[in-house]
């Protein structure tokens, strides 16, 4: 398979579905173009055997591996990590040229720093990029924040960390970094170690809406973003709209993207397979995306389009299975951008899977523990599972398959989470809410299960 490096800019346009007709690419064309002088695929010079194709940062020059480990779904056994599987998977994924690891301290109720630690200090510092977050959700003052961060680099083993996040910001409006990083002392204090060197790279994860996202860019002068963290997918692009009101929830990747490329930042991507939702579509578009490619693997299609992209510095997985981290390897390995014609049959496949009533849930846990039980995560994730194969939403309750697709739901749902676990033991006492990066309703979501558990 040939290089990127070794093709042309016309051929690169081309492959990447920027030269010709379909309006879902040829949109892109301007800021994809600028974008392409700024990050530049390369290939590893430390790592020569590996096929996995790099960008480069134009801010440190860090050559990065297209595909970024995430380390916030860690193979584990009841919630214990399982740190041998861990370090097996790290070893796989270095050895296949991935150098990009990401995690929180809330990752794995504050475990996922340690197993990152532990898994990633049996090699040479210089093989790896760390990426982790100022998780300060509940408790904003200085000195948490300030332990917080101290505390990552002892969890990690690190004396630098190569990209640093104000994690999860933009869902409580503009006055989130005021509040939870300028009033105290936090902003200027992160300036100062990025100054002494102990960060290399400082930026932001983001989840809300434009008008938002423009105020956090409208501060560029003053922080200077080395790089943004933003969900970036297939769907994403044109349908991340939450509540359906576009002028509510607006997050389109689309202008969060291009808006970065245009102002030379670049992207990192989260939830490029919606929080595993795009392993795994409706079977009417899976019939599509194997019709056209037989032999590649569903989540590739959506990584795929993630890394054709050229602004995209690299694109995180949550990855629990060894399976799914060589299969993304593979997509990468080397990145075969995404032709003209596939852009349009995912275009295609977007529309039809935003037109899905499904809950936006991307599985992340940041809502969890309910007081009362509920596996909030788990009952969206089974919900969704049953919108996509069309047994829900039910029929009129005169429909003759009413009772049976009801009885189906019901059915599968007590064979994947308990009692105890489902939505009826939701007392809509609303402390999830505020958790949710993706400003799910939940109580009011969890009523949609509830109506047909109890049907
Ligand atoms: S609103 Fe419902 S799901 Fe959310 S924390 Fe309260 S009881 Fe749990
Ligand atoms: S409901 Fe929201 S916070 Fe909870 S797992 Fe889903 S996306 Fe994450």
């Amino acid at each position: 398979m040939e290089n990127n490096k070794n093709i042309n800019r016309r051929e690169f346009l081309k492959r990447m579905g920027l030269l010709g007709g379909a309006a879902f690419a040829t949109t892109l064309l301007d800021p994809i173009t600028t974008a392409a002088k700024a990050v530049i695929p390369t290939k590893a010079k430390d790592n020569p055997n590996t096929k996995m194709t790099y960008r480069v940062n134009h801010n440190t020059k860090d050559s990065v591996s297209l595909l970024g480990f995430g380390m916030m779904r860690l193979p584990n056994e009841n919630k214990i990590i399982n740190q041998n599987e861990v370090n097996r998977m790290v070893d796989y994924a270095i050895a296949n040229g991935v150098n990009y690891f990401d995690t929180a301290p809330v990752y794995h109720g504050g475990k996922s720093e340690e197993a990152t630690g532990i898994a990633l200090k049996r090699y040479d510092r210089k093989k790896f990029f760390v990426a982790t977050k100022l998780s300060n959700f509940r408790d904003w003052t200085r000195q948490a924040s300030e332990k917080m961060y101290h505390d990552s680099f002892k969890k990690l083993q690190v004396d630098v960390i190569d990209y640093y996040l104000l994690h999860s910001i933009g869902g409580n409006g503009p006055n989130e970094l005021k509040e939870r990083f300028e009033d105290n002392g936090m902003m200027e204090f992160l300036l100062k170690e990025r100054e002494a060197g102990r960060i290399r790279n400082l930026g932001f994860s983001y989840h809300g809406d434009v008008k938002v996202f423009d105020y956090f860019l409208s501060q560029h002068k003053k922080y200077h973003w080395d790089f943004v963290q933003i969900q970036m997918n297939y769907v994403d692009w044109r349908h991340a709209s939450i509540t359906g009101k576009k002028e509510e929830a607006d997050g389109d990747a689309e202008y969060l993207y291009n808006k970065l490329t245009k102002m030379n930042i670049p992207v990192v991507i989260m939830e490029p397979l919606r929080g595993g939702r795009l392993a795994n579509v409706p079977s009417d578009v899976e019939n599509d995306l194997k019709q056209e490619r037989p032999d590649d693997s569903i989540a590739s299609w959506a990584f795929r389009w993630c890394g054709s992209y050229p602004n995209v510095l690299t694109a995180l997985s949550g990855m629990s299975k060894m399976e799914h981290l060589q299969d993304n390897i593979k997509s990468f390995s080397p990145l075969e951008p995404c032709s003209e014609r596939e852009n349009a049959i995912l275009a295609a496949a977007a529309d039809k899977i935003g037109g899905y009533p499904t809950i936006p849930c991307t599985q992340c846990n940041y809502c969890m523990p309910c007081p009362f039980g509920v596996n909030i995560p788990g009952n969206f994730s089974y919900y969704n599972e049953k919108i996509d194969k069309r047994i829900i939403p039910l029929p009129d309750r005169s429909a003759k398959d009413y009772m049976d697709r009801a009885a189906d739901f019901k059915d599968g749902f007590h064979k994947a989470l308990s009692l105890d676990e489902d939505a009826n033991k939701c007392r809509d006492c609303g402390i999830c809410l505020p958790k949710c990066p993706q400003k799910i309703r939940i109580p009011n979501q969890l009523s949609r299960i509830k109506e047909i558990l109890n049907a």
